[in-house]
């Protein structure tokens, strides 16, 4: 990271709570769990602040961000200041909320589902009874209010016959190929219980200032919880505000950085 310039998207953990239970989860999330929210009051200075600093875009990501309940107008007041993302597993798009989405269609936001494989049942093995149909229902009643759609999809190993067949479904469901992302199982949380996917340390994840209610962190694949802890090895500062200053320990950081050591999983 240059000093000086920032760039690229700020990510913000509106809460850790989720409907879904998945394998691999990096934050353990479930209904039952410690909610960790950023109120969003706070979310959007937060996003004032990272407009001021340079940064392009906030993230949004959880947990599952529309279980809080302001959610949709905050995604269309958030991007008034930057173009937004944000994560969500696409399951709790039943009518209301669908009516709620309708001026995000105006806003820079992008939705980006989770779906991991062509076949129903191996989908939702890894997330949950039902999981397949409701992202297969939702994603063209997003699209037909004219809301730009991404589909995201995290695999232990990639099989060319599987991510053929999940491109086909995504492209039927009006998803360009440009619009879909393909990332690995990260080895933290409930999935580095299991004993699946990759290990991430600080040098394999690009530096993505990532706030969350319990401080800064690298990288939105950094703020995990295991057996209800969370993870601090990727700690950046306790204190969020104002964001220069986790901004400048990111780059202090990011600058002691051995020399040619680029992050190697190019997740984003
Ligand atoms: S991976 Fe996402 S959808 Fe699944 S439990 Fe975790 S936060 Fe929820």
């Amino acid at each position: 990271m240059a000093e000086g310039a920032v760039g690229g998207r700020l990510w913000l953990y509106s809460n850790y709570h989720c409907n879904l239970v998945c394998t691999y989860c990096l934050t353990e999330s479930g209904p039952k769990v410690a909610r960790r929210e950023l109120d969003p009051t706070t979310m959007l200075d937060l996003a004032r602040e990272a407009k001021g600093l340079g940064f392009t875009g906030v993230g949004v990501t959880g947990g599952e961000p529309f279980l809080v309940p302001e959610m949709p107008e905050l995604l269309v007041e958030l991007s008034r200041v930057l173009p937004v993302l944000v994560l969500t597993n696409g399951t709790l798009f039943q009518r209301a909320l669908l009516e709620r989405m309708g001026p995000l269609a105006d806003a820079d936001v992008t939705v980006q589902i989770s779906l991991d494989h062509p076949d129903p049942e191996a989908n939702d093995h890894m997330r949950g009874p039902e999981n397949f149909r409701k992202v297969v229902e939702a994603v063209p009643q997003l699209r037909q209010r004219g809301i730009r759609v991404r589909i995201a999809t995290t695999v232990e190993e990639e099989d060319a016959d599987d991510l053929e067949r999940l491109c086909a479904l995504h492209r039927g469901l009006g998803v360009s190929d440009d619009d879909h992302v393909v990332r690995p199982i990260i080895k933290r949380g409930r999935a580095e219980t299991g004993d699946m996917g990759v290990l991430a340390r600080y040098l394999d994840l690009e530096p993505e200032l990532t706030i969350t209610a319990d401080g800064a962190f690298w990288s939105p694949f950094a703020p995990t919880v295991r057996q209800g802890l969370l993870d601090t090895d990727l700690l950046l500062t306790r204190t969020v505000r104002p964001l220069q200053r986790p901004l400048d320990a990111m780059r202090a950081v990011a600058g002691a950085r051995p020399e040619g050591a680029d992050s190697t999983l190019n997740i984003r």
